[in-house]
């Protein structure tokens, strides 16, 4: 009210108003050319504690039409993570209108749990000029998951600014989780059958309902054999699937790594001794690592199940135990097809086989490399390869000693 009453009493001139009309239609313009593109930002800073207005300099315009056509969000901030820039696709994200964006802090959009992670996007500003990611949720009733990737711009004076990119991954995210449950119910699903079919094959090849002839037998002998690689392959799905879903618990304990083996040996010897492969071991005396036996002892089955399948029959197979002073290794050899050296990374991903002599009679899901170096690096630990083709391989796994 008091103000009211001042501003009655005070008398402009014609050149101040002048002046004030001119200053307005000023600010009007620079508003509205960041509504409509013209320029890249405004950021309107208190006075009060000197602070500034400023825009950045004008974009070129093909990249503004590039930046428009984003599926993805762009933005330019300041280093107190002020936005002074952002394409349309970021205001339809967060449902917001353009220009309440502009000039709003970018935490004001992130879920209060990961204001953490925005900080720390802003603090690398200066440290990380190569660009950072952190994967956030947005603010608001959708919960859109989305990843913020950052980069620092070439500095303008003493105002450091990051560019970010905003990728929303909720759809895919959406959509590997329902995979991700498919899978785990689906392979449940499957082993309980599937193991009800082993129990009662092996009665039949036992004994349990009378002497077999010769035929029948050869024909429950393949069918308990099958259902033997049925049950490896929905073993291997479900391992995946548990990897994948995350929230894989361990439970870390000191084991003396020579038990482990020895256990773990007992049953390949009939599979080795089918094939007529002989097996090695080296074991240096009290090699302890900190690992859940259970999981480090699939893992080394697994090793040496490939080291058997994709050697030749008569081949060699030898298994070392060693340490150094930080860790425990346990290297697997084998005398078999090998590996091509532009194979090598390719195998542990997920579903991958890769062609070799023996691949045409050797069944398998591509999976197990997969799960094996997912849990040996959940331990903390490294599988390392060294393979030729046509002489052989070796899987070492490094783990941490006790
Ligand atoms: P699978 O054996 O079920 O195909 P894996 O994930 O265990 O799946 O192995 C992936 C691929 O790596 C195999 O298809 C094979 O080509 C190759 N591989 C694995 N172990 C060996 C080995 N010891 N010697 C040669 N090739 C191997």
């Amino acid at each position: 009210m008091k103000m009211t009453a001042n501003r009655a009493k005070r008398e402009y001139t014609e050149a101040e108003i002048a002046d004030l009309e001119a200053r307005l239609q000023e600010a009007e313009d620079t508003l509205d050319a960041i509504r409509d593109g013209s320029v890249d930002a405004l950021v309107t800073k208190n006075p009060q504690v000197g602070q500034q207005i400023y825009t950045l300099k004008s974009a070129d315009y093909t990249y503004r039409v590039l930046i428009e056509s984003m599926s993805q969000g762009a933005l330019t901030i300041s280093e107190e993570g002020i936005i002074l820039y952002s394409n349309e696709q970021f205001s339809r994200m967060t449902a917001t209108p353009l220009e309440h964006v502009i000039g709003q802090k970018i935490a004001a959009f992130v879920d209060p749990d990961d204001a953490r992670l925005v900080a720390e996007i802003l603090q690398q500003r200066s440290a990380n000029v190569n660009g950072s990611e952190r994967t956030v949720r947005l603010k608001g009733p959708h919960q859109k998951e989305v990843i913020f990737s950052a980069r620092k711009l070439p500095s303008n004076g003493d105002n450091a600014f990051i560019c970010l990119v905003v990728t929303d991954i909720t759809e895919r995210k959406r959509a590997e989780t329902a995979k991700d449950e498919f899978i785990a119910l689906a392979s449940h699903q499957l082993r309980t059958p599937a193991t009800g079919v082993k129990q009662y094959i092996g009665m039949l090849l036992e004994g349990y309902a009378g002497t077999l002839t010769e035929s029948q037998r050869t024909f429950a002998q393949t069918a308990f054999d099958s259902n033997e690689r049925q049950l490896a392959i929905i073993n291997s799905i479900l391992k995946t699937a548990q990897i994948d879903f995350g929230g894989y618990q361990l439970k870390i304990i000191k084991k003396n790594l020579a038990d482990l083996v020895s256990e773990s040996l007992k049953a390949f010897e009939p599979i080795v001794a089918m094939r007529n492969q002989t097996i090695t071991c080296e074991f240096e005396p009290k090699v302890c690592a900190l690992i859940e036996p259970m999981e480090i002892s699939l893992v080394i089955s697994n090793l040496i199940e490939n080291a058997s399948k994709y050697s030749s029959v008569g081949g060699k197979i030898s298994i070392k135990i060693y340490k150094d002073p930080k860790h425990a290794y346990v290297a697997i050899t084998d005398n078999g097809v090998g590996i091509h050296e532009e194979d090598q990374a390719k195998i542990f991903e997920k579903f991958t086989r890769v062609n070799n002599a023996l691949s045409d009679t050797v069944s398998g899901s591509g999976l197990g490399l997969y799960w094996v170096k997912k849990i040996v690096e959940l331990h903390g630990g490294e599988i390392i390869l060294t393979s030729e083709l046509d002489s052989g391989s070796t899987f070492i796994i490094k783990l941490r000693s006790c």
